[in-house]
């Protein structure tokens, strides 16, 4: 499709990028043009164009407008100065994050709330609205929708964060302790006694997924102790035998390595010298960042994909969409060089915040999964600790039943490497 896109407007980069997204979501092959003539589909502001432009919400955005009553009044969609929805700025508005910018009443850990999101406030924290809104577009538009439509089954990335190795002896410990299961007070002593831990369980995590030929990234912290009452960072050392062995192992295995940013006033750049290798991913610890300074981090540092975008207290869409993204860089007007994937599915979400009990935990990914079958790539994050069958009991075997419905139900397994080469 030969595209002519007027550029008088003082947004028309944004616009482009956004407009480009969805050519991308729909795989409609595109160039560019600068023939009026010979175009096979004109954007311009006037309404003679196959595709008008607004330009009202991102005078609005530019201006510093975040918050999203500025925008959504009786429901989550953009309006135009004629009081129509407008898909693409609605997907602008969402994939991007925008109403955390500025993040105004942050939690205890200075995150972004969810309870002060528009999904909290709508209710639509599972729903894949920016993907409604390339589909409306596309379907209500007279040149696109003659256009063959293209639709791909989800898939899903799966990860670990590396937290804690040691914390089994004191932490399984103590709920065996407290329920008088002697014979597993038993079990962690000769743990100790013979130096194996129960919470270094990569190869057993790696074993587990290889007998469904599914593959995953391990995000390691290079800081690490406890801060204060609230925020630990790891309770290893980077630089150990132990560690620095399971690190090989996995790389040798053909799993990945990624860094897990922990806590602490150290850049990207000390981080990743303390890691000892250039990883191609990262995830925040505790999903602490906040927005836009975590991306403009993200682009200095060179990392290639960031994995953090999810809400620790709900499972869902952070972002309202299904697929990974390049976040727009305001201060220089176009895409940062990194691709994000929303984290959708988290286990502690589960333990700590819905305290749902174990055996109820697949039932709910798998009917979020069955909601979003379709154009959507699903993260899931299980830690290390969450393996063992102690305090978290029941955990380990969610987790294999959500695997085993991937595997019965044939969706494919995609990995960091495998999201960096495609592009969205
Ligand atoms: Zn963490």
């Amino acid at each position: 499709m030969k595209i002519y896109f007027d550029k008088s407007s003082i947004y028309y980069n944004a616009f482009k990028y956004i407009f480009e997204i969805f050519l991308r979501n729909k795989k409609i092959n595109f160039n560019y043009t600068l023939d009026l003539k010979s175009a096979d589909f004109i954007i311009s502001n006037t309404s003679e164009s196959d595709l008008q432009y607004s330009e009202d919400f991102f005078d609005k955005v530019y201006s510093k407008e975040y918050e999203f009553d500025n925008f959504f009044k009786n429901d989550c969609f953009v309006k135009n100065s004629k009081g129509e929805i407008d898909y693409l700025c609605t997907a602008f508005y969402m994939i991007n994050c925008i109403q955390e910018y500025g993040c105004f009443e942050p939690d205890e850990y200075g995150r972004f709330k969810y309870k002060n999101s528009y999904q909290y406030f709508y209710k639509n924290v599972e729903d894949n609205i920016v993907q409604q809104c390339f589909d409306k577009l596309f379907n209500s538009n007279e040149k696109l929708n003659k256009l063959k439509q293209v639709v791909f089954r989800s898939k899903f990335f799966l990860s670990h964060d590396i937290d804690t190795v040691y914390g089994s002896f004191f932490q399984d410990g103590f709920y065996a302790l407290k329920r008088k299961k002697f014979d597993v007070i038993i079990k962690l002593i000769m743990n100790v006694v013979i130096l194996k831990h129960d919470w270094l369980n990569i190869d057993k995590i790696i074993k587990i997924e290889s007998e469904y030929d599914f593959n995953s990234v391990f995000y390691w912290l290079v800081n690490k102790g406890k801060l204060n009452k609230l925020e630990r960072n790891s309770d290893y050392s980077i630089d150990s035998k132990n560690i620095r062995s399971t690190i090989e192992y996995v790389n040798q295995k053909g799993w990945e390595n990624g860094i897990h940013k922990s806590i602490s006033e150290d850049s990207f750049e000390t981080e990743i010298l303390k890691l000892g290798f250039i990883p191609d991913g990262n995830r925040y610890h505790y999903l602490k960042f906040n927005l836009p300074s975590a991306f403009n981090q993200l682009q200095q540092s060179g990392i290639k994909l960031d994995s953090s975008l999810g809400f620790a207290d709900v499972m869902g869409f952070r972002n309202n969409y299904g697929q990974p993204f390049y976040p727009f860089d305001f201060n220089n007007n176009r895409a940062y060089d990194f691709v994000e994937v929303p984290l959708n599915v988290m286990d502690q979400t589960f333990y700590g915040y819905e305290k749902l009990p174990p055996g109820k935990i697949a039932k709910k990914v798998i009917s979020f999964f069955e909601k979003n079958n379709s154009n959507s790539i699903i993260s899931v994050l299980w830690h290390n600790n969450f393996f063992s069958n102690y305090k978290f009991n029941g955990y380990l075997d969610a987790y294999k039943e959500i695997l085993k419905y991937f595997y019965e139900n044939k969706y494919e397994c995609i990995t960091q490497s495998q999201i960096i080469k495609n592009k969205y």
